[in-house]
């Protein structure tokens, strides 16, 4: 093994294939160890664990090190009696379920040299530095160049960086110049046929790279085979651009690894404990409280996507912090599952009535715990990003843009962090309605919401305010660093034509920037902002005025 070394964060295919050998040798002899529940099996799991683990000593491999040793420390005190088999059992199943899970993943995160089990750790909510947005690669395969060149006007217009194939072919060759982040891909080519374009869109997936396929087919078969080739999604022709857009910023989000908080409440510090490590090896964020008291408190600064909850406490049981946690609109969209020592009927049935959504047995293995609430988590997060926008525009619409803004006052308040708002309003646009009609109006809105969104970054926040006003949170970032980026964006706007078959139509927009942190109350720094926009109306638009120091 030593003589494969691992090159370029690229591990060879040839220790690909071992490991793949080793995972299973080792799963096998654990599966021995856990039926037979004996420290004389565990002892020789160990020995297995250790001969793996030297096999990998020479490669810099840190997750998979940090993995391998937890497994022996747990070992360890399995032997020596400071945990007892059933403990060791439940932390080495769950360990194991880490490599193999990860090892279904193409390129399996534990094979990669730079990771460290750190990347598994929650990270911290106060990172960042420049306001810096990276230009996302597309790549378009369509044997139609009239076609492709269409789509990449449009998308270049909103700050895609593409490139245009005839082939598959074409675009393989091109490939050693960079892997493009996401592939449009036309799956009626002359010379290749279908099953076959479908077969490199599963490749594609494999390697990490997002594929939107395009076609005026959307018939049952070709809907099937590009589930089953696992595509983000599918784009019918002709081609909407702005639901094009959509497609492809929601396909690339899905790729981006949120940390989503949760929180737990249990009044057993334990559990706590316990938790805090299952939870520590997925990127979340997790929270323990030991009281409601706690919890309830720190809820005016937290944003829990989820929360579990002990059933039975002390003072105030689980039922009752469940109905105060629904009291409070801004967790509409959080689950809440309770963790309980008692399954009955009757039980499910209080949870539900008190506004709980699941119920999972304190006795449940910890990978299924984890699996289920990340399940949850995700069905919700992408139910709130659905009911959160503006239908015309896809940004957020103004009750949660007005939340968001709310949220980082808070955050304010208590990390001292900056965060600056823009309000922004489209200059004269009763003219466009009024020259062109109202559709060209709502598509000039739909493509403004699209290229602010595009402009910014993740972490920021988007949102319409009302009829052709915007609200754009810069998240970290101090009003001169937003004032900066806010004119490269309203520069950006003048030169684009959101109408694509009138290139007549262009716009731009009016705006008035605010620190957050200026200002005690969110109405406080709208009205503020508004003031701005007013004087930069009234000094000539196409500007953005920010308060004077
Ligand atoms: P100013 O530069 O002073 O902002 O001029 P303006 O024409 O943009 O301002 P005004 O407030 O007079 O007009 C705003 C127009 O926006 C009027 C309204 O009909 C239009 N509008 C608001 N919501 C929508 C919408 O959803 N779709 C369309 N097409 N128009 C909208
Ligand atoms: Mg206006
Ligand atoms: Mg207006």
């Amino acid at each position: 093994m030593t003589e494969l070394n691992a090159r370029d964060g690229n591990i060879p295919e040839a220790v690909q294939q071992q490991y793949k050998a080793d995972l299973k040798v080792l799963v096998r002899a654990w599966s021995k160890a856990r039926v037979s529940k004996t420290k004389s099996e565990l002892a020789t799991f160990q020995q297995q664990l250790d001969q793996t683990s030297k096999e990998y000593d020479s490669l810099d491999l840190n997750a998979l090190h940090q993995i391998l040793q937890t497994m022996q420390r747990s070992c360890d005190n399995g032997l020596e009696g400071k945990n007892t088999i059933a403990k060791t059992s439940a932390d080495m199943d769950w360990l194991m379920n880490q490599l193999i899970r990860s090892n279904q993943i193409s390129p399996d995160p534990f094979l990669s040299e730079a990771n460290s089990l750190d990347e598994y750790l929650p990270k911290s909510s106060k990172p960042m530095a420049a306001n810096v947005h990276k230009a996302i690669k597309v790549a378009i395969i369509d044997d139609e160049p009239s076609v492709g060149g269409a789509m990449r006007l449009m998308l270049e217009q909103f700050a895609y960086e593409t490139t245009l194939f005839e082939s598959i072919n074409e675009f393989e060759m091109a490939l050693t110049d960079g892997e493009p982040d996401l592939v449009l891909l036309d799956i009626c080519m002359p010379k290749t046929t279908q099953s076959e374009v479908f077969d490199f869109a599963r490749q594609l997936s494999l390697r990490g790279i997002k594929v939107i396929t395009c076609s005026s087919l959307f018939n049952f078969e070709t809907r099937l085979q590009a589930v089953r080739a696992g595509v983000s999604d599918y784009a019918v022709k002709p081609l909407n651009p702005y639901v094009l857009v959509e497609k492809i910023s929601r396909a690339l989000k899905r790729n981006i690894n949120n940390a989503y908080q949760i929180v737990l409440l249990d009044d057993q510090e334990s559990m706590g404990e316990f938790y805090q490590a299952v939870f520590s090896q997925v990127h979340v964020d997790f929270h323990f409280f030991n009281t409601a008291e706690r919890l309830i408190a720190a809820l005016e600064y937290l944003q829990p996507d989820l929360f579990l909850l002990d059933r039975v406490m002390p003072s105030v049981n689980g039922l009752e912090v469940a109905e105060m946690i629904r009291q409070d609109a801004k967790f509409d969209f959080a689950p809440i599952v309770f963790l309980t020592a008692d399954e009955q009927l009757d039980t499910k049935l209080k949870v539900l009535a008190h506004g709980g959504d699941d119920l999972i047995a304190k006795v449940t293995p910890a990978p299924l715990v984890l699996e289920q609430v990340l399940a949850r988590l995700e069905r919700s997060a992408f139910i709130k990003s659905f009911v959160s926008k503006d239908p015309l525009t896809g940004v957020l619409n103004h009750g949660q843009i007005v939340e968001a803004a709310n949220h980082q006052l808070r955050l304010n308040k208590r990390h001292a962090n900056h965060c600056a708002l823009a309000m922004v309003d489209v200059d004269f646009f009763k003219d466009v309605n009024d020259n062109y009609g109202h559709s060209a109006g709502d598509m000039v809105l739909n493509g403004l919401g699209q290229l602010l969104k595009s402009s910014v970054r993740e972490t920021d926040y988007v949102g319409r305010y009302g009829g052709e006003e915007f609200i754009i949170l810069f998240v970290d970032c101090d009003a001169e660093q937003a004032i900066h980026k806010i004119n490269l964006i309203r520069e950006k706007c003048s030169q684009m034509r959101f109408v694509q078959d009138n290139p007549d139509i262009a716009i731009t927009f009016s705006g008035g920037l605010v620190s957050l942190e200026d200002h005690k109350s969110l109405p406080k720094a709208i009205s503020e902002a508004d003031r701005l926009l007013y004087l930069a109306k009234e000094a000539g638009r196409n500007q953005v005025k920010m308060d004077e120091k």
